[in-house]
Protein backbone atom coordinates (compact mmCIF):
# COMPACT_ATOMS: atom_id res chain seq x y z
CA UNK A 1 0.00 0.00 0.00
CA UNK A 2 1.41 3.60 -0.84
CA UNK A 3 0.30 6.56 -1.07
CA UNK A 4 1.40 9.38 -3.35
CA UNK A 5 1.19 13.46 -2.98
CA UNK A 6 -1.00 15.41 -4.98
CA UNK A 7 -0.11 16.11 -8.27
CA UNK A 8 2.00 19.24 -9.60
CA UNK A 9 -0.16 21.15 -11.35
CA UNK A 10 -0.95 20.09 -15.19
CA UNK A 11 1.06 21.96 -17.47
CA UNK A 12 -2.28 23.04 -19.27
CA UNK A 13 -2.96 25.75 -16.13
CA UNK A 14 0.79 27.34 -16.82
CA UNK A 15 -0.13 31.03 -17.17
CA UNK A 16 3.18 31.49 -19.17
CA UNK A 17 1.62 28.74 -21.37
CA UNK A 18 0.43 31.00 -24.90
CA UNK A 19 -1.71 27.59 -25.40
CA UNK A 20 -3.92 28.07 -22.43
CA UNK A 21 -5.47 31.54 -22.66
CA UNK A 22 -9.21 29.88 -22.81
CA UNK A 23 -11.48 32.73 -24.30
CA UNK A 24 -14.96 32.27 -21.98
CA UNK A 25 -18.28 34.18 -22.89
CA UNK A 26 -19.41 32.92 -19.03
CA UNK A 27 -17.27 34.08 -17.00
CA UNK A 28 -20.43 33.93 -14.24
CA UNK A 29 -21.63 30.73 -13.24
CA UNK A 30 -25.68 30.70 -13.57
CA UNK A 31 -27.60 30.31 -10.12
CA UNK A 32 -30.62 28.85 -11.36
CA UNK A 33 -30.33 26.03 -13.40
CA UNK A 34 -30.23 22.46 -13.40
CA UNK A 35 -26.47 22.55 -13.22
CA UNK A 36 -27.05 25.28 -10.16
CA UNK A 37 -29.25 22.34 -8.41
CA UNK A 38 -26.55 19.60 -8.75
CA UNK A 39 -23.69 21.96 -7.85
CA UNK A 40 -25.31 23.45 -4.82
CA UNK A 41 -26.18 20.21 -3.56
CA UNK A 42 -22.89 18.21 -4.12
CA UNK A 43 -20.41 18.52 -0.92
CA UNK A 44 -17.48 18.61 -3.43
CA UNK A 45 -18.65 21.20 -5.96
CA UNK A 46 -17.04 24.72 -6.67
CA UNK A 47 -18.24 27.46 -9.28
CA UNK A 48 -14.83 29.54 -8.68
CA UNK A 49 -13.71 31.05 -11.91
CA UNK A 50 -10.42 29.40 -11.97
CA UNK A 51 -11.23 26.46 -11.73
CA UNK A 52 -14.02 26.37 -14.05
CA UNK A 53 -11.12 27.75 -16.71
CA UNK A 54 -9.01 25.32 -15.74
CA UNK A 55 -11.03 22.58 -15.90
CA UNK A 56 -12.64 23.70 -19.52
CA UNK A 57 -10.31 21.95 -22.15
CA UNK A 58 -7.07 19.84 -22.29
CA UNK A 59 -3.92 20.15 -24.45
CA UNK A 60 -5.35 19.66 -27.84
CA UNK A 61 -4.80 23.26 -28.42
CA UNK A 62 -8.65 23.29 -28.83
CA UNK A 63 -10.27 26.94 -26.97
CA UNK A 64 -13.59 26.31 -25.96
CA UNK A 65 -16.20 29.31 -26.21
CA UNK A 66 -17.26 29.21 -23.08
CA UNK A 67 -17.24 28.11 -19.98
CA UNK A 68 -18.60 24.89 -17.94
CA UNK A 69 -20.92 25.76 -15.05
CA UNK A 70 -19.07 23.84 -12.07
CA UNK A 71 -16.45 21.38 -11.25
CA UNK A 72 -17.04 18.97 -8.57
CA UNK A 73 -13.36 17.62 -7.67
CA UNK A 74 -14.21 13.83 -6.03
CA UNK A 75 -12.62 12.57 -3.07
CA UNK A 76 -13.83 9.06 -3.35
CA UNK A 77 -16.01 6.85 -4.95
CA UNK A 78 -19.25 8.42 -3.07
CA UNK A 79 -18.73 12.00 -4.18
CA UNK A 80 -18.76 10.33 -7.96
CA UNK A 81 -21.74 8.60 -7.56
CA UNK A 82 -23.18 11.37 -5.67
CA UNK A 83 -22.27 13.57 -8.86
CA UNK A 84 -23.46 11.17 -11.28
CA UNK A 85 -26.84 10.81 -9.04
CA UNK A 86 -27.39 14.34 -9.15
CA UNK A 87 -26.50 14.93 -12.69
CA UNK A 88 -29.05 12.18 -13.85
CA UNK A 89 -32.08 13.27 -11.98
CA UNK A 90 -31.72 17.09 -13.62
CA UNK A 91 -30.93 15.97 -17.09
CA UNK A 92 -27.27 17.46 -16.56
CA UNK A 93 -23.90 16.41 -19.10
CA UNK A 94 -21.05 15.67 -17.37
CA UNK A 95 -17.84 15.38 -18.44
CA UNK A 96 -15.16 13.12 -16.43
CA UNK A 97 -12.04 14.91 -16.32
CA UNK A 98 -7.93 13.03 -15.59
CA UNK A 99 -5.20 15.06 -15.85
CA UNK A 100 -6.10 17.26 -18.53
CA UNK A 101 -3.51 15.92 -20.83
CA UNK A 102 -5.33 14.86 -23.34
CA UNK A 103 -5.16 15.76 -27.42
CA UNK A 104 -8.41 15.40 -28.63
CA UNK A 105 -10.71 17.91 -27.11
CA UNK A 106 -12.04 14.93 -25.06
CA UNK A 107 -12.07 16.36 -21.39
CA UNK A 108 -13.46 19.87 -22.98
CA UNK A 109 -16.45 21.08 -20.95
CA UNK A 110 -19.03 23.90 -22.08
CA UNK A 111 -21.80 26.33 -20.67
CA UNK A 112 -24.50 23.87 -18.85
CA UNK A 113 -22.08 21.19 -18.83
CA UNK A 114 -20.22 20.25 -15.29
CA UNK A 115 -16.60 18.59 -15.00
CA UNK A 116 -16.14 15.88 -13.16
CA UNK A 117 -12.57 15.91 -11.63
CA UNK A 118 -11.17 13.00 -10.65
CA UNK A 119 -7.73 13.76 -10.36
CA UNK A 120 -7.67 13.79 -6.38
CA UNK A 121 -8.67 10.13 -6.16
CA UNK A 122 -4.71 9.16 -6.53
CA UNK A 123 -3.74 6.19 -4.49
CA UNK A 124 -2.13 3.27 -5.41
CA UNK A 125 -3.96 0.77 -3.38
CA UNK A 126 -2.08 -2.49 -3.53
CA UNK A 127 0.73 -3.80 -5.49
CA UNK A 128 1.04 -7.61 -5.71
CA UNK A 129 3.85 -8.54 -6.51
CA UNK A 130 3.47 -12.32 -6.72
CA UNK A 131 0.59 -12.22 -9.31
CA UNK A 132 2.67 -8.67 -10.63
CA UNK A 133 -0.85 -7.01 -10.49
CA UNK A 134 -1.30 -3.11 -9.42
CA UNK A 135 -5.01 -1.80 -7.90
CA UNK A 136 -5.16 1.81 -8.47
CA UNK A 137 -7.51 5.04 -8.06
CA UNK A 138 -7.89 6.75 -11.54
CA UNK A 139 -6.15 9.72 -10.53
CA UNK A 140 -2.83 8.33 -9.98
CA UNK A 141 -0.13 9.27 -12.77
CA UNK A 142 1.17 6.88 -14.91
CA UNK A 143 5.01 7.38 -14.07
CA UNK A 144 4.13 6.88 -10.61
CA UNK A 145 2.92 3.32 -11.07
CA UNK A 146 6.09 2.77 -12.89
CA UNK A 147 7.88 4.14 -9.95
CA UNK A 148 6.45 1.82 -7.46
CA UNK A 149 6.27 -1.08 -9.73
CA UNK A 150 9.78 -0.80 -9.65
CA UNK A 151 10.79 -0.98 -6.03
CA UNK A 152 9.64 -4.77 -6.56
CA UNK A 153 11.33 -5.13 -10.06
CA UNK A 154 8.37 -5.15 -12.09
CA UNK A 155 7.09 -2.41 -14.93
CA UNK A 156 3.72 -0.97 -16.12
CA UNK A 157 3.83 -0.99 -20.18
CA UNK A 158 1.65 1.80 -21.51
CA UNK A 159 4.03 4.71 -21.33
CA UNK A 160 2.54 7.57 -23.01
CA UNK A 161 5.50 10.37 -23.83
CA UNK A 162 2.98 12.43 -21.07
CA UNK A 163 3.61 9.32 -18.50
CA UNK A 164 4.65 12.26 -16.14
CA UNK A 165 1.60 14.42 -16.34
CA UNK A 166 -1.11 11.46 -17.17
CA UNK A 167 -3.72 9.88 -15.10
CA UNK A 168 -4.14 6.15 -15.60
CA UNK A 169 -8.38 7.09 -15.39
CA UNK A 170 -7.61 8.87 -18.57
CA UNK A 171 -5.36 6.14 -20.36
CA UNK A 172 -7.84 4.02 -19.51
CA UNK A 173 -10.27 5.79 -20.84
CA UNK A 174 -8.41 6.81 -24.29
CA UNK A 175 -6.23 3.20 -24.25
CA UNK A 176 -3.54 5.31 -24.80
CA UNK A 177 -0.48 3.87 -26.17
CA UNK A 178 3.28 5.24 -25.85
CA UNK A 179 7.04 4.21 -26.32
CA UNK A 180 6.67 0.35 -24.87
CA UNK A 181 3.42 -0.28 -26.68
CA UNK A 182 6.02 -1.66 -29.78
CA UNK A 183 6.41 -5.04 -27.85
CA UNK A 184 3.56 -4.78 -24.80
CA UNK A 185 0.47 -3.15 -26.63
CA UNK A 186 -1.50 -0.72 -25.52
CA UNK A 187 -3.44 0.30 -22.17
CA UNK A 188 -6.09 -2.32 -23.00
CA UNK A 189 -3.65 -5.09 -22.80
CA UNK A 190 -2.43 -4.00 -19.26
CA UNK A 191 -5.86 -3.92 -17.59
CA UNK A 192 -7.29 -6.51 -16.18
CA UNK A 193 -9.98 -5.24 -14.06
CA UNK A 194 -12.40 -2.14 -13.53
CA UNK A 195 -14.99 -0.75 -11.30
CA UNK A 196 -17.46 2.08 -12.82
CA UNK A 197 -19.58 4.60 -11.70
CA UNK A 198 -22.38 4.66 -14.25
CA UNK A 199 -24.26 6.96 -15.61
CA UNK A 200 -27.25 6.29 -12.76
CA UNK A 201 -24.72 6.11 -9.71
CA UNK A 202 -24.17 2.34 -9.83
CA UNK A 203 -21.61 0.61 -9.61
CA UNK A 204 -20.05 -1.78 -12.55
CA UNK A 205 -16.93 -4.40 -12.22
CA UNK A 206 -15.81 -5.32 -15.69
CA UNK A 207 -13.18 -8.35 -15.83
CA UNK A 208 -11.39 -9.82 -13.14
CA UNK A 209 -8.34 -9.51 -11.43
CA UNK A 210 -6.49 -12.89 -13.09
CA UNK A 211 -4.87 -12.91 -16.09
CA UNK A 212 -7.14 -15.16 -17.80
CA UNK A 213 -10.90 -14.84 -18.11
CA UNK A 214 -13.79 -15.20 -20.56
CA UNK A 215 -16.79 -15.30 -18.27
CA UNK A 216 -19.35 -13.06 -20.16
CA UNK A 217 -18.72 -10.56 -23.06
CA UNK A 218 -15.98 -8.58 -22.10
CA UNK A 219 -17.05 -5.02 -21.32
CA UNK A 220 -13.83 -4.24 -19.59
CA UNK A 221 -12.82 -4.04 -23.50
CA UNK A 222 -15.89 -1.90 -24.33
CA UNK A 223 -15.44 0.82 -21.98
CA UNK A 224 -11.58 0.98 -22.17
CA UNK A 225 -10.82 3.63 -25.15
CA UNK A 226 -14.57 4.88 -24.42
CA UNK A 227 -13.42 8.23 -23.81
CA UNK A 228 -16.14 9.36 -20.72
CA UNK A 229 -19.20 8.55 -22.30
CA UNK A 230 -20.27 5.36 -21.13
CA UNK A 231 -19.01 5.77 -17.41
CA UNK A 232 -16.39 6.61 -14.92
CA UNK A 233 -13.06 4.81 -14.06
CA UNK A 234 -12.73 4.50 -10.12
CA UNK A 235 -10.50 1.90 -9.85
CA UNK A 236 -8.30 -0.40 -11.90
CA UNK A 237 -6.24 -3.29 -11.62
CA UNK A 238 -3.30 -2.89 -13.98
CA UNK A 239 -1.32 -5.73 -14.89
CA UNK A 240 2.66 -5.37 -14.36
CA UNK A 241 5.30 -7.24 -15.86
CA UNK A 242 8.86 -8.23 -14.96
CA UNK A 243 11.74 -5.77 -16.15
CA UNK A 244 13.98 -6.59 -18.64
CA UNK A 245 17.17 -7.80 -17.57
CA UNK A 246 19.12 -6.31 -20.28
CA UNK A 247 17.73 -2.98 -22.25
CA UNK A 248 20.03 -1.75 -25.27
CA UNK A 249 19.12 1.51 -27.51
CA UNK A 250 20.30 3.30 -30.32
CA UNK A 251 19.49 6.48 -32.17
CA UNK A 252 20.11 6.71 -36.21
CA UNK A 253 19.98 9.89 -38.57
CA UNK A 254 18.75 9.73 -41.85
CA UNK A 255 18.95 12.30 -44.86
CA UNK A 256 14.91 12.46 -44.90
CA UNK A 257 11.85 11.58 -42.90
CA UNK A 258 11.25 9.04 -46.22
CA UNK A 259 14.29 7.38 -45.90
CA UNK A 260 13.19 7.12 -42.30
CA UNK A 261 10.37 5.64 -42.78
CA UNK A 262 11.53 3.05 -45.28
CA UNK A 263 14.45 2.13 -42.41
CA UNK A 264 11.13 1.05 -39.29
CA UNK A 265 9.51 -0.73 -42.66
CA UNK A 266 12.76 -2.76 -42.68
CA UNK A 267 12.64 -3.85 -39.26
CA UNK A 268 9.41 -4.62 -39.37
CA UNK A 269 9.40 -6.74 -42.31
CA UNK A 270 12.57 -8.46 -40.74
CA UNK A 271 10.06 -9.65 -37.96
CA UNK A 272 12.10 -8.20 -35.43
CA UNK A 273 10.28 -6.87 -31.77
CA UNK A 274 11.76 -3.93 -30.78
CA UNK A 275 10.75 -2.67 -27.24
CA UNK A 276 10.66 0.75 -28.74
CA UNK A 277 11.08 2.10 -32.54
CA UNK A 278 10.31 6.54 -32.75
CA UNK A 279 10.31 8.32 -35.40
CA UNK A 280 11.22 12.35 -35.27
CA UNK A 281 11.48 14.32 -38.44
CA UNK A 282 13.77 17.34 -39.20
CA UNK A 283 11.62 20.20 -37.94
CA UNK A 284 10.87 18.54 -34.71
CA UNK A 285 14.32 17.58 -34.09
CA UNK A 286 15.31 21.27 -34.50
CA UNK A 287 12.45 22.45 -32.11
CA UNK A 288 13.77 19.30 -29.45
CA UNK A 289 17.28 20.75 -29.58
CA UNK A 290 16.34 24.82 -29.81
CA UNK A 291 13.87 23.47 -26.21
CA UNK A 292 16.81 21.51 -24.96
CA UNK A 293 20.31 22.86 -26.20
CA UNK A 294 20.45 19.36 -27.97
CA UNK A 295 22.25 19.07 -31.35
CA UNK A 296 20.54 15.93 -32.64
CA UNK A 297 19.39 18.27 -36.01
CA UNK A 298 23.15 18.66 -36.90
CA UNK A 299 23.39 14.90 -37.48
CA UNK A 300 20.64 14.40 -39.76
CA UNK A 301 17.14 15.32 -40.99
CA UNK A 302 15.06 12.53 -39.65
CA UNK A 303 15.71 10.37 -36.27
CA UNK A 304 14.90 6.73 -35.78
CA UNK A 305 14.97 6.07 -31.55
CA UNK A 306 15.09 1.57 -31.20
CA UNK A 307 15.41 0.10 -27.86
CA UNK A 308 15.43 -4.03 -27.47
CA UNK A 309 15.09 -5.53 -24.20
CA UNK A 310 15.69 -9.22 -22.86
CA UNK A 311 18.48 -11.68 -22.32
CA UNK A 312 19.02 -11.32 -26.07
CA UNK A 313 18.19 -7.57 -26.04
CA UNK A 314 22.67 -7.10 -27.77
CA UNK A 315 21.60 -9.90 -30.72
CA UNK A 316 18.36 -7.87 -31.73
CA UNK A 317 19.84 -4.40 -31.71
CA UNK A 318 22.21 -5.80 -33.96
CA UNK A 319 20.06 -7.04 -36.32
CA UNK A 320 17.78 -3.91 -36.47
CA UNK A 321 21.59 -2.30 -37.06
CA UNK A 322 21.56 -4.50 -40.05
CA UNK A 323 18.12 -3.49 -41.22
CA UNK A 324 18.47 0.03 -40.77
CA UNK A 325 21.75 0.38 -42.02
CA UNK A 326 20.55 1.07 -46.34
CA UNK A 327 18.81 3.59 -45.56
CA UNK A 328 20.86 5.34 -42.21
CA UNK A 329 23.35 8.43 -42.66
CA UNK A 330 25.04 7.53 -39.18
CA UNK A 331 24.13 4.96 -36.32
CA UNK A 332 25.14 5.46 -32.64
CA UNK A 333 24.62 2.65 -30.15
CA UNK A 334 23.85 4.18 -26.55
CA UNK A 335 27.02 3.33 -24.36
CA UNK A 336 25.27 3.49 -21.46
CA UNK A 337 21.68 2.99 -19.14
CA UNK A 338 22.22 7.94 -19.05
CA UNK A 339 22.88 8.02 -22.79
CA UNK A 340 19.91 5.94 -23.31
CA UNK A 341 17.68 7.84 -21.18
CA UNK A 342 19.33 10.87 -22.84
CA UNK A 343 17.75 9.43 -25.94
CA UNK A 344 14.24 8.42 -25.05
CA UNK A 345 13.68 11.80 -23.62
CA UNK A 346 14.38 13.76 -26.71
CA UNK A 347 11.55 11.81 -28.21
CA UNK A 348 9.46 12.72 -24.88
CA UNK A 349 10.27 16.29 -25.32
CA UNK A 350 8.73 16.72 -28.68
CA UNK A 351 5.66 18.15 -28.01
CA UNK A 352 6.48 20.64 -24.97
CA UNK A 353 9.05 22.01 -27.53
CA UNK A 354 6.72 22.38 -30.43
CA UNK A 355 4.22 24.06 -27.81
CA UNK A 356 7.39 26.70 -27.23
CA UNK A 357 6.84 27.87 -30.83
CA UNK A 358 2.81 28.08 -31.05
CA UNK A 359 -0.84 26.67 -31.12
CA UNK A 360 -0.25 22.65 -31.95
CA UNK A 361 -2.68 20.64 -33.31
CA UNK A 362 -1.90 16.96 -33.20
CA UNK A 363 -3.18 14.38 -35.92
CA UNK A 364 -3.05 11.00 -34.76
CA UNK A 365 -3.30 8.52 -37.49
CA UNK A 366 -2.22 4.94 -38.04
CA UNK A 367 -1.21 3.30 -41.11
CA UNK A 368 0.26 -0.43 -42.27
CA UNK A 369 3.67 -0.44 -40.92
CA UNK A 370 5.31 -0.68 -44.99
CA UNK A 371 3.59 2.12 -45.78
CA UNK A 372 4.96 5.24 -43.36
CA UNK A 373 7.29 6.44 -45.80
CA UNK A 374 4.07 6.61 -48.29
CA UNK A 375 2.35 8.26 -44.96
CA UNK A 376 5.48 10.73 -44.40
CA UNK A 377 5.51 12.07 -48.41
CA UNK A 378 1.80 12.90 -47.98
CA UNK A 379 1.66 14.98 -45.29
CA UNK A 380 4.42 16.79 -46.98
CA UNK A 381 1.89 17.39 -49.65
CA UNK A 382 -0.90 18.06 -47.11
CA UNK A 383 1.61 20.88 -45.62
CA UNK A 384 2.82 22.49 -49.38
CA UNK A 385 -0.87 22.54 -50.68
CA UNK A 386 -2.60 23.84 -47.42
CA UNK A 387 -0.01 26.19 -46.54
CA UNK A 388 0.39 25.31 -42.72
CA UNK A 389 3.99 23.74 -40.75
CA UNK A 390 3.32 19.93 -39.87
CA UNK A 391 5.90 18.53 -37.43
CA UNK A 392 5.80 14.64 -37.50
CA UNK A 393 6.92 12.09 -35.11
CA UNK A 394 5.65 8.24 -35.18
CA UNK A 395 5.17 5.10 -32.57
CA UNK A 396 6.75 3.22 -36.05
CA UNK A 397 6.03 -0.36 -34.94
CA UNK A 398 2.61 0.64 -34.80
CA UNK A 399 2.40 2.41 -37.89
CA UNK A 400 0.97 5.68 -35.30
CA UNK A 401 2.37 9.29 -36.78
CA UNK A 402 1.68 12.21 -35.13
CA UNK A 403 1.64 14.96 -37.69
CA UNK A 404 1.68 18.01 -35.37
CA UNK A 405 0.89 21.80 -37.20
CA UNK A 406 1.70 24.25 -35.22
CA UNK A 407 -0.53 27.64 -35.62
CA UNK A 408 0.01 31.18 -34.12
CA UNK A 409 -1.05 30.88 -30.52
CA UNK A 410 -4.52 33.05 -31.53
CA UNK A 411 -5.29 30.74 -34.22
CA UNK A 412 -8.31 28.64 -34.24
CA UNK A 413 -6.98 24.44 -35.11
CA UNK A 414 -11.29 24.12 -35.60
CA UNK A 415 -11.39 26.44 -38.38
CA UNK A 416 -9.19 27.37 -41.82
CA UNK A 417 -6.13 25.79 -42.89
CA UNK A 418 -5.81 23.75 -39.51
CA UNK A 419 -8.62 22.25 -39.98
CA UNK A 420 -9.02 21.50 -43.28
CA UNK A 421 -5.16 19.82 -42.73
CA UNK A 422 -6.73 17.79 -40.36
CA UNK A 423 -8.99 16.16 -42.69
CA UNK A 424 -6.86 15.93 -45.35
CA UNK A 425 -4.67 13.63 -42.69
CA UNK A 426 -7.54 11.50 -41.98
CA UNK A 427 -8.34 11.33 -46.11
CA UNK A 428 -4.55 10.21 -46.27
CA UNK A 429 -4.79 7.42 -43.74
CA UNK A 430 -7.55 6.14 -45.51
CA UNK A 431 -5.84 6.12 -49.14
CA UNK A 432 -3.07 4.27 -47.37
CA UNK A 433 -5.23 1.63 -45.10
CA UNK A 434 -4.78 3.84 -41.95
CA UNK A 435 -6.94 4.79 -39.38
CA UNK A 436 -8.11 8.18 -38.17
CA UNK A 437 -7.37 8.01 -34.56
CA UNK A 438 -4.24 5.34 -33.24
CA UNK A 439 -4.56 6.25 -30.02
CA UNK A 440 -5.22 10.03 -28.55
CA UNK A 441 -9.12 8.87 -29.44
CA UNK A 442 -11.61 11.10 -30.91
CA UNK A 443 -12.78 13.99 -28.59
CA UNK A 444 -14.52 16.80 -29.93
CA UNK A 445 -12.28 17.25 -32.88
CA UNK A 446 -12.33 14.39 -34.71
CA UNK A 447 -15.63 13.31 -34.87
CA UNK A 448 -17.19 14.23 -38.06
CA UNK A 449 -14.90 11.90 -39.73
CA UNK A 450 -15.98 8.84 -37.29
CA UNK A 451 -18.82 7.90 -39.58
CA UNK A 452 -16.72 8.21 -42.43
CA UNK A 453 -14.27 5.17 -41.03
CA UNK A 454 -16.76 2.97 -39.25
CA UNK A 455 -19.68 2.85 -41.64
CA UNK A 456 -23.05 3.61 -41.14
CA UNK A 457 -23.93 0.06 -39.31
CA UNK A 458 -20.81 0.25 -36.73
CA UNK A 459 -21.96 4.02 -35.87
CA UNK A 460 -25.65 3.00 -35.23
CA UNK A 461 -24.72 -0.02 -33.24
CA UNK A 462 -22.29 2.40 -31.43
CA UNK A 463 -24.88 4.97 -30.86
CA UNK A 464 -27.36 1.98 -29.57
CA UNK A 465 -25.01 0.55 -26.77
CA UNK A 466 -24.25 4.10 -25.58
CA UNK A 467 -28.13 4.09 -25.13
CA UNK A 468 -28.63 1.11 -23.15
CA UNK A 469 -25.10 2.09 -20.97
CA UNK A 470 -26.08 5.83 -20.41
CA UNK A 471 -29.97 6.19 -21.57
CA UNK A 472 -30.41 10.27 -20.48
CA UNK A 473 -26.67 10.64 -22.34
CA UNK A 474 -25.52 12.49 -19.73
CA UNK A 475 -21.58 11.28 -19.59
CA UNK A 476 -19.88 12.98 -21.70
CA UNK A 477 -21.95 14.12 -24.89
CA UNK A 478 -20.71 14.93 -28.27
CA UNK A 479 -17.88 13.36 -28.04
CA UNK A 480 -15.85 10.07 -29.33
CA UNK A 481 -19.00 8.02 -31.47
C1 LIG B 1 3.36 15.92 -24.14
C2 LIG B 1 2.27 14.91 -24.39
C3 LIG B 1 2.61 13.67 -24.87
C4 LIG B 1 1.62 12.70 -25.08
N1 LIG B 1 1.99 11.46 -25.52
C5 LIG B 1 1.05 10.50 -25.68
C6 LIG B 1 1.42 9.18 -26.11
O1 LIG B 1 2.59 8.88 -26.35
N2 LIG B 1 0.44 8.26 -26.24
C7 LIG B 1 -0.88 8.55 -25.97
O2 LIG B 1 -1.74 7.68 -26.10
N3 LIG B 1 -1.24 9.80 -25.57
C8 LIG B 1 -0.32 10.76 -25.41
N4 LIG B 1 -0.69 12.02 -24.99
C9 LIG B 1 -2.12 12.31 -24.77
C10 LIG B 1 -2.63 12.12 -23.31
O3 LIG B 1 -1.59 12.22 -22.37
C11 LIG B 1 -3.36 10.78 -23.20
O4 LIG B 1 -4.51 10.78 -24.03
C12 LIG B 1 -3.79 10.43 -21.78
O5 LIG B 1 -4.31 9.12 -21.76
C13 LIG B 1 -4.85 11.38 -21.21
O6 LIG B 1 -4.90 11.19 -19.80
P1 LIG B 1 -5.47 12.35 -18.87
O7 LIG B 1 -5.48 11.82 -17.48
O8 LIG B 1 -4.75 13.60 -19.07
O9 LIG B 1 -6.97 12.44 -19.41
P2 LIG B 1 -7.86 13.72 -19.72
O10 LIG B 1 -7.24 14.58 -20.75
O11 LIG B 1 -8.27 14.35 -18.46
O12 LIG B 1 -9.14 12.99 -20.36
C14 LIG B 1 -9.01 12.29 -21.56
C15 LIG B 1 -10.34 11.55 -21.84
O13 LIG B 1 -10.57 10.58 -20.82
C16 LIG B 1 -11.78 10.82 -20.12
N5 LIG B 1 -11.50 10.48 -18.73
C17 LIG B 1 -10.48 10.92 -17.94
N6 LIG B 1 -10.49 10.30 -16.76
C18 LIG B 1 -11.56 9.43 -16.78
C19 LIG B 1 -12.10 8.51 -15.84
N7 LIG B 1 -11.57 8.31 -14.64
N8 LIG B 1 -13.19 7.79 -16.21
C20 LIG B 1 -13.76 7.95 -17.44
N9 LIG B 1 -13.29 8.82 -18.36
C21 LIG B 1 -12.19 9.55 -18.02
C22 LIG B 1 -12.10 12.29 -20.39
O14 LIG B 1 -13.50 12.54 -20.35
C23 LIG B 1 -11.56 12.47 -21.79
O15 LIG B 1 -12.49 12.00 -22.73
C24 LIG B 1 0.26 13.01 -24.80
C25 LIG B 1 -0.07 14.28 -24.32
C26 LIG B 1 0.91 15.22 -24.11
C27 LIG B 1 0.52 16.57 -23.56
Amino acid sequence: MSTRPAPSAPLQNDPESPIMTVHTASPAAPTSSPTAAVLGAHPQATTDADARKAAATDRSGYIPSTLPDGVVVARGVDDVVEALRLAQAHGVPVVPRGAGTGLAAGASAHEGEIVLDVSRMNRILAIDPVEMTAIVEPGVINAEVNAAAAQHGLFYAPDPASTAICSIGGNIATNAGGMWCAKYGVTRESVLGLVIVLADGRILRTGRKTIKGVTGYDLNALFIGSEGTLGVVVEATLRLRPKPVRTETLAAYFADIEAAGRAASAITAARIQPSILELMDGPTLEAVDLAEGTKHRELGGAFLLAQTDGYGAHLELDEIVQAISPYATSIHRAADAVEAEALVKARRDAIPALERLGRVSIGDIAVPRNRLAEAFTGLEDIAAQRGVRIFSVAHAADGNLHPMLVVDPHESITEGPAKAALGDMFHLAQRLGGTLTGEHGVGLLKREWVGEEIGETSRSLQQAIKGVIDPAGILNPGKAI
